[in-house]
């Protein structure tokens, strides 16, 4: 037997007994003749005393950081207890020991602030995930999974798996492929996602299906993003939106209890994608903290016309505003204070040429009631004052307002609202809210093919009054600068995202299950009849024998369980995770194969470097 009980097991209770513990060496403090050694597992770490008679021992054959030993002693109460610790109370009196393997001094400390940068612990990560810091992340992870599968169970979902060796599956993204010996010259796809399968085990009747399942996706990886990654994969039949958002608001909240402890009662807010967009220039905004958007001019035809605010920067001849397509103002709190240092460093963030913008215009609403602007000259106290109230500003706040083209104008000024409430700390790590976008866009207009693709997938199914704009008007985009004006911008999804602390947890839609909607579907996006049957026949086939209305959902897992966990960086919270750049540093992957596999596979390499 190596071992007894666990390095995180004894207490005082257990005093006196003779126990055997294996590990791995963490620190090692002689004090003349006696030596401390911190001994770590899975589990914690337990201090061993040894004593004088093993001092030869010790010099002999010294310890090392990391070596794997194993020991048995008498349980001690200590005399300087250690409160940080579960076994602080305690210290093992060794007797005897032996090493069980030895380790070489590992290249950074294996301790919560180690010295280890990024690069060097992902070239060992086997030594990082040691570290106490991101073994709590994996065990987190592996509780939200638990504590998903326990509800999922109790509601009769059954978890299938579906193969990774596919067809293409159009998630947006390009597709891992890999070449089949098999079949020279063919290639299989890796799936983006089980999508069409889900859909297919409705179609075979498999009501409540669910999977925590790998998905691969081949993009520029911004950051934070895996081209490997993890989704909680759900589908159901014979349901509408709204049993959908039930049964997953329940899911989350199952999963914020067993995980969390937090009993989240809220009723979980709704939001059109329309009202995110215009409230908050964003499609998962943070509803964390305030901060709406406050638009001064009138909107373009995607959003509905809510508020009226738009005379207030009229007829003052300040051409930025004049000539800009959109001008949002937000009332940022308790910041009318800042200096000119501070307001010219907001000038300079806005500018930098990830946000675009030409300049910032800012409104001091001091808490003497006065107020002082960027645009005086332009702009009498009276307007400075009606534009801060239309914003929701109080004494104290700063108005910012950014002008200019629709999309970037939005953008910009939504990236501002973080960055402010991020400066803040409004974005609190340990508060959650969640919150139902929904009414996507059906379509999103692609500039470079200047043709319509699917927002979401092509297996979306629209709003059911927005059908017949679908079937009556022809997809094709006579006037690229106008395409907002086709009818087809104006369609909208049965699709809806959760979104938790700013960011899309989770998304999903409502499905077409008719055969006839779905090759309109197809050919909305540009492909012919000869094109859906050679990528979708299976699916187009599998829906002429009675397929059920359907929908479904997909979590991305690995962002889910880092929010859990207090963090945006989901790479820490999956075992073995692959660098910015798609490698797996300590595998060294990808790498060239062996010629012999070219071979077999019958393909020559001939790169276009
Ligand atoms: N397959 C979709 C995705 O990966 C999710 C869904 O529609 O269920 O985004």
């Amino acid at each position: 037997m190596y071992r007894t009980h666990t390095c995180g097991d004894l207490r005082l209770a257990d005093k006196t007994r003779t126990v055997t513990l294996a590990g791995w060496v963490q620190t090692i403090r002689k004090f003349g003749s006696i030596t401390f050694v911190d001994l770590r597992d899975r589990y914690g770490i337990t201090q061993l005393l040894f004593s004088e008679n093993l001092n030869s021992n010790l010099e002999a054959d010294p310890l090392g950081r990391e070596f794997v030993i194993q020991a048995t002693g008498n349980v001690y109460e200590r005399s300087n207890k250690n409160p940080n610790l579960a076994t602080g109370d305690i210290e093992i009196g060794i007797t005897e020991f032996r090493i069980l393997n030895r380790s070489m001094t590992p290249p950074f400390t294996i301790q919560d602030d180690t010295d280890g940068g990024d690069d060097i612990r992902m070239k060992y990560r086997y030594l990082d995930l040691r570290r106490h810091a991101v073994k709590k992340n994996l065990e987190l992870r592996y509780a939200v999974n638990r504590s998903a599968r326990n509800y999922l169970h109790q509601h009769d979902f059954i978890d299938i798996e579906t193969p990774f060796l596919i067809k293409s599956t159009p998630e947006g993204a390009r597709d891992f492929v890999v070449p089949s010996r098999m079949n020279p010259g063919q290639f299989y796809a890796l799936p983006q996602s089980p999508q069409t399968f889900k859909q297919l085990l409705m179609v075979s009747g498999y009501d409540r299906y669910y999977q925590v399942v790998k998905c691969f996706r081949d993009e520029d990886l911004r950051a934070d993003r895996q081209p490997e990654f993890t989704q909680l994969d759900c589908e159901m039949s014979f349901i509408e939106q709204e049993d959908i958002l039930n049964m997953f608001e329940g899911l989350i909240k199952h999963i914020f209890k067993e995980v969390k402890g937090i009993n989240y009662t809220d009723t979980v807010q709704r939001m059109t994608w329309e009202e995110a967009m215009w409230q908050y220039g964003n499609d998962k905004p943070d509803i964390r903290f305030n901060m709406r958007l406050c638009n001064l001019k009138k909107p373009g035809t995607v959003f509905v016309d809510r508020t009226d605010h738009y005379a207030l920067i009229n007829d003052a001849g300040f051409a930025v505003f004049d000539d800009a397509e959109t001008v949002v103002a937000m009332a940022v709190p308790g910041c009318s204070e800042y200096t000119r240092k501070q307001t010219d460093e907001l000038t300079e963030w806005v500018k930098r040429p990830q946000v675009g913008m030409k300049g910032l215009v800012y409104i001091k609403c001091n808490n003497d009631g006065t107020f002082k602007s960027s645009v005086d000259k332009f702009y009498p106290e009276v307007k400075l004052r009606a534009i801060s109230a239309a914003a929701g500003a109080v004494p104290g706040d700063l108005v910012v307002i950014l002008a200019g083209a629709e999309e970037r104008t939005r953008k910009a000024i939504s990236d501002l609202r973080m960055y402010m409430a991020e400066r803040l700390g409004l974005r609190r790590p340990d508060e959650f809210k969640l919150l139902w976008v929904l009414d996507f866009p059906l379509f999103e207009y692609d500039e470079e093919g200047n043709r319509w693709v699917a927002r979401h997938h092509p297996f979306t199914a629209p709003k059911p009054e927005h059908i017949e704009v679908m079937i009556g008007n022809d997809p094709v985009i006579r006037d690229s600068e106008k395409y907002l004006e086709h009818p087809y911008a104006g369609i909208k999804a049965n699709a809806y995202d959760m979104v938790l602390n700013g960011n899309e947890v989770g998304g999903g839609s409502i499905r077409i299950h008719q055969k006839d909607l779905q090759e309109k579907m197809f050919a909305a996006l540009g492909m012919d009849k000869e094109e859906q049957e050679h990528k979708f026949g299976f699916l187009l086939g599998a829906f002429e024998y009675g397929a059920p209305p359907h929908g479904g959902i997909a979590y991305g897992f690995d962002r889910l369980c880092a929010i859990l966990g207090g963090s945006e960086i989901i790479r820490d919270f999956i075992a073995f995770p692959k660098n910015n750049s798609g490698r797996d540093v300590m595998l060294n992957a990808p790498s060239e194969i062996d010629g012999i596999q070219y071979e077999e596979l019958q393909i020559k390499l001939d790169l276009k470097r």
